[in-house]
């Protein structure tokens, strides 16, 4: 993937703000390494830490499908399909 590619890609991911989870529409959580580095306990990842499997910057939301994305109430999203991603409006 070229750097094109990947702006595209990571531009796309910041539409796709919410997931379909067992059919409730819940947002998601963009990238935050301060967090992260709270919740596991290591003092290697700030600010400028980009995600480790998506690479997306701090404040943006993941690609879907990435191993690090998550929702308000800690679910992981990974495993699920691409269509359960949406910009939150009506289910189609
Ligand atoms: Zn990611």
């Amino acid at each position: 993937m070229n750097a094109r590619e990947l702006a595209l890609r990571t531009g796309e991911a910041q539409r796709l703000t919410h997931v379909t989870i067992a059919g409730a529409v819940i947002k998601r959580l963009p990238w935050d390494p301060a967090a992260e580095a709270e919740m596991f306990g290591v003092d290697w990842m700030d600010e400028s830490t980009p995600c480790n499997d998506c690479g997306v910057s701090a404040g943006q939301l993941h690609w879907p499908t990435c191993d690090q994305d998550r929702t308000p109430d800690g679910s992981q999203t990974c495993g699920l399909p691409l269509e359960a991603y949406s910009d939150g409006g009506p289910a189609a």
